[in-house]
Formats: structure tokens, sequence, C-alpha cells
């Protein structure tokens, strides 16, 4: 199987992004790790709803890294990807927008999510959106999740959903996300899949959690329990480098080693990202 897309890239945009994650530079490298297809995906939480309870300084955005970061910002991406040649390679504008707990739903209106060409979501941030003391109680940390993930699966924002990012893999966890995946039990898992696959939504198998890790470490890791369960249930996949420079794109060769190592085949690649 060929994998020749990236549907989880950052740019300078984000917060959090490097001044160096341009459309240009993806795309002069994109031929060096064999990709067709790009897809943007910078941090969204959209500012033009109420309703949520933590309102910051004025703004809608209930968390203060999302400030500035809303759909005319990520929207602007638009006019840098029509300034850059790209032949053979296939460009997508979406967004990683952000679970709104306060709202058990996404954070986005329905007219805005219609402006992307699709969206990922993620169910993991927590050192965003959850309560920092939940960060106690693994168990409750995972309930978090489980409660984010069921809310995305219900929500009639679901239908722009592609795939859902780094499943479980807490964000700046404090003692590693990898630990609670051993926590979480197969039944769980199951439902969420289960979810996903009666959906359509794919499962992201995310570059940055085997960033740097050798073809043992990947063997070994948690995450991919999930993967091959995700696979039972009937789900299909797509991977993402969730790059914030370029540079992040480097170990693209390691997402070779999950698919071997889960027996994915190109029918187990969302239609989304087939060429
Ligand atoms: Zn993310
Ligand atoms: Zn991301």
């Amino acid at each position: 199987m060929i994998i020749d897309h990236d549907i989880h890239l950052h740019t300078h945009l984000s917060r959090c992004g490097k001044d160096d994650a341009t459309v240009q530079n993806y795309v002069n490298q994109a031929s060096r790790f064999g990709l067709k297809l790009l897809g943007f995906t910078d941090h969204l939480w959209d500012d033009s709803y109420t309703g949520s309870e933590s309102i910051y300084e004025g703004a809608n955005t209930a968390v203060p890294f999302y400030r500035g970061q809303n759909v005319p910002h990520v929207l602007s991406l638009r006019q840098e990807i029509a300034a850059v040649e790209h032949p053979g390679i296939r460009i997508l504008l979406g967004a990683e927008v952000e679970y709104d707990p306060w709202r058990h739903d996404l954070a986005i209106t329905e007219a805005n999510a219609e402006q992307f060409d699709y969206l990922i979501f993620p169910n993991s941030h927590t050192h965003m959106v959850m309560p920092k003391s939940y960060y106690e109680d693994k168990r409750k940390h995972i309930d978090f999740m489980m409660m984010a993930f069921m809310d995305i699966m219900k929500s009639p924002l679901r239908k722009y959903l592609v795939t859902m990012a780094h499943p479980f893999c807490a964000v700046a966890c404090p003692y590693g996300y990898e630990e609670m995946l051993g926590i979480i039990t197969d039944d769980e898992y199951r439902r969420c899949y289960d979810a996903c696959a009666d959906n359509g939504i794919a499962v992201e198998i995310n570059l940055s959690k085997f960033r740097k890790y050798s073809v043992g470490q990947i063997l070994e890791s948690n995450n991919l329990r999930q993967f091959r369960i995700a696979k039972e249930c009937g789900c299909q996949f797509t991977f993402g480098s969730d790059s914030h420079t370029m540079w992040h794109q480097e170990d693209f060769h390691n997402f070779y080693v999950v698919a071997g190592a889960i027996d994915l085949t190109a029918e187990d690649l969302s239609p989304f990202v087939r060429s």
C-alpha cells in the first residue's frame, strides 16, 4: 500500500505552528515523501456563536489558546494556496475544530463548517478543554475523552468530519498518553469505533505519536491495539503527520511500519484520501 496523502498539516496560521510551516514549503518537499494530497487543518474555534460558559476577554472563544484562531483566520490560507503552484499535488483546506465541552458539540456553526473542504475533530485536546483536576484520576480523564468521542458521533456536524484526529492520545498529558491507552478497555474502543464505522468516519493514524520511534518502539506501542480494534469494527483510516513545522514530516516512512503492523491494505483507506 502506498500512503500518498497527509491530511493533518498545520501552518504558521496556527498559534503553535512555526514560520517555516508554509504551503510552499510543504509543496516543495511533498515528492520526497511520495505525497499527492496535502490537507491543511489549522486549529480552529469558531467565535461566531455564543453559549459557552467560559468567555475570554469579551471574545466568544472559551479557551484562550483559540483567541483569533477563528473562521476568517483559518480560511485566509486560501490566498496562500492560490499563490503556490502545485502540479500533480491536490490541496484541500480543512480545519482541526475543537470540541466544546460546555455545549457537548463541536466549536463551529454549520454555516461555517460548509466553508471548508473537510474537518477533523479531536477528542483528546484535554490540556485545553478538560478541568485540570481530572488529571488526578486517569479513569476520569478517559471518561472525559469517551464523552467527547460520543458527543462528536452524535453531533449534526459529524457529516463534515472525515477523520478522528489522534484519538485518545491526550495532548500534553503530564503522565504520557500511552499509559491511558493501556487502561481503556477493548469494549470501550469497540463502542467508539462501531460508531465511527456506522457514520463513515475514518480513524487517523497520527505521525506525532510515532515520531522518532524505532521500528521496535512502533511495534510495541499501545496505540496499535485501538487501530486493530477499529479495523475489526470496519473503520477506514487516514494518515496525518500533524506537522507544525515542515521538519515534522521527516519520519513519514514510520507510517509504513504502522500500516504493516496492523495489516492495512489500500481498501482500508478512507475514500476521501484515495487517489
Ligand atoms: Zn490535535
Ligand atoms: Zn493537529
